[in-house]
């Protein structure tokens, strides 16, 4: 069996998977996109001491990491069910049954898609999820944000500060955000608010000029110019396939105390999969040592 049974090739998971098998004990990952989001991404600026990189050559780097050490890879596997017997066990898709003594949890998570027309066709060509990472390529430009929740209101208020203009679009009659960002969304100069409308579609050529969007009560169909649209309705984490078998919370994150520590003992997790408030590739690889540190600290006293 293993010591160390990683479920998820992301940031998380690769730094997790260094991390033990730098104690010498058996390590193995189970990814089935080795990278994760990372290969989602076009530029990143935000990984702190390099200043520039893009997704694809991060992703190859972490794994060229991983395979310096004595690690077991299984790429292409998809992990669908966990129960703790004797051994914490993992099984896969393809019916194979991995045994571990601990085991970390970083299977990460997925930015929920509006599904209109241009949405996948803009991704990356003005279509974006992470304020944090692609706000800086939309300045001085007028943007959309979809979704008027605590992430989406959040967004407008970020990014109201490096655009030139932020048109905010929301399904229900009214925000879903806490009223503290409500007021501080409203006290800004170059934001608009629109409630009660559903996107129709987000236009372009070879990148966004626009968006359309339905006025609920009137039906009325109206069209914005505008250079970027934010999707910012919700992060969803790929946990589905532990049901109960660790405490998630009622978004499905699951719940980690400071070592990275899940309700069964001997599973930790780490990254966009837990409960952290913040997902970022340096936050998912700090937690990812941290798991793998805890886990280790449980292997020496059991
Ligand atoms: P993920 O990267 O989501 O990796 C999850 C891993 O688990 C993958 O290998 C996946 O295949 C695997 N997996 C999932 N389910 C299973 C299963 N059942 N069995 C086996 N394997 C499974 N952050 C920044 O810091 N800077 C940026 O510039 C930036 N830009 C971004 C741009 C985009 C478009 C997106 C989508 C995200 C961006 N982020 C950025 C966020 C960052 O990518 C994430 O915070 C980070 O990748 C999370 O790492 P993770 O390892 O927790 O999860």
């Amino acid at each position: 069996p293993f010591d160390v049974l990683v479920i998820g090739g992301g940031p998380a998971g690769a730094s997790s998977a260094i991390y033990a098998a730098r104690k010498g004990i058996r390590t193995g990952i189970v990814a089935e996109r080795f990278g994760g989001q990372v290969m989602d991404t076009v530029g990143i600026e935000n990984f702190i001491s390099v200043k520039y990189t893009e997704g694809a050559k991060l992703a190859a780097s972490l794994e060229e990491h991983v395979k310096e050490y004595n690690v077991d890879v299984m790429k292409l596997q998809r992990a669908k069910r966990l129960e703790k017997k004797e051994l914490i066990e993992v099984e896969l898709e393809n019916g194979a049954v991995l045994k571990s003594k601990t085991v970390i949890l970083s299977t990460g998570a997925r930015w929920r898609n509006v599904g209109v027309p241009g949405e996948a066709e803009f991704k990356n060509k003005g279509v974006a999820y992470c304020p944090h990472c692609d706000g800086p390529l939309f300045a001085g430009k007028h943007v959309a944000v979809i979704g008027g929740g605590n992430s989406g209101i959040e967004a407008a208020i970020d990014l109201a500060g490096i655009v030139s203009h932020v048109t905010v679009l929301e399904y229900m009659p009214e925000l879903k955000a806490d009223l503290v960002l409500q007021k501080r969304l409203f006290s800004l100069p170059n934001v608009t608010v629109l409630t009660n409308v559903q996107t129709k579609e987000i236009t372009g050529t070879d990148k966004v000029n626009g968006i359309s969007y339905t006025e609920r009560d009137s039906g009325e169909v109206k069209h914005v110019e505008l250079q970027g649209v934010f999707v910012q309705i919700g992060l969803v984490p790929n946990t589905e396939w532990l049901g109960d078998a660790v405490e998630r919370t009622r978004m499905g994150e699951i719940v980690v105390d400071q070592r990275g520590a899940t309700s069964l003992p001997g599973v930790y997790a780490a990254g966009d999969c837990t409960n952290s408030p913040f997902k970022q590739i340096i936050i998912s690889m700090g937690s990812g040592a941290t798991a793998a540190l805890g886990a280790f600290d449980y292997l020496i006293r059991n």
